[in-house]
């Protein structure tokens, strides 16, 4: 059987991180993606149980309790965290299990597994990726201010990634992360 393994994808907001998983998702049935929770507003285009699962503060903070989350952080301000039961169960039927995760999150999966593999997605330089927000129109100025100084700040945790992808093309981002899954398959694990 394949080997299964945790692959933490994180980036700056507006990056494009989500458009390379559901491509990745999409070509691959042993791919599974971590639906996170989190306690912030649903926007228009977004679905509770498939982009996210929309919790209350009160919600979210019992299923910490509960120890039902394999991580959590605050992250502009809101809450968010993957829920514990599904990645643990894919990972044992041999699918690659994707978070799409903040550096803080990355942190404490890579410290309680540390076999999980870190990809960071830089964008092509940081006026590219303002445009990108200013141009994806879901957010106001301030959001988009606070999500630029916390790019400029997650960046600086590059070191503790596995594999780093500079998003210019689509296309080409979702070739190389294939490729890393590819090589983290077939990697003798020691
Ligand atoms: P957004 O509000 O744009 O959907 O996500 C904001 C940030 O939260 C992104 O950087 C995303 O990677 C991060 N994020 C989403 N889900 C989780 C999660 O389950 N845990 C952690 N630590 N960060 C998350």
């Amino acid at each position: 059987m394949k080997k299964g393994f945790l692959m933490v994808v994180s980036g700056p907001s507006g990056v494009g991180k989500g458009t390379i998983c559901d491509i990745l998702l999409r070509d691959n049935k042993d791919i599974k993606y971590s639906i996170s929770a989190t306690s912030r507003n649903k926007r228009p285009n977004e679905e509770h149980g498939k982009n996210y699962f929309f919790v209350s503060n009160d919600e979210f903070e019992k299923m910490i309790a509960d120890e039902k989350l394999l991580e959590y952080a605050r992250v502009h301000g809101n809450y968010y965290g993957t829920p514990k039961d599904f990645v643990l169960n894919s990972i044992d039927n041999g699918d690659v299990v994707i978070l799409e995760i903040d550096v803080q999150g990355a942190l404490q999966v890579k410290k309680n597994y540390p076999d999980a593999v870190l990809v960071f997605v830089l964008p092509p330089d940081f006026e590219e990726l303002k445009r990108r927000l200013v141009e994806r129109g879901t957010e106001d100025e301030e959001t988009i201010n606070l999500r630029m100084n916390n790019a400029k700040k997650e960046v600086e945790f590059l070191n503790e990634y596995n594999y780093s992808i500079v998003n210019d093309f689509i296309d080409e981002s979702v070739d190389k992360m294939k490729a890393i899954i590819e090589a983290e398959r077939l990697k003798i694990k020691k």
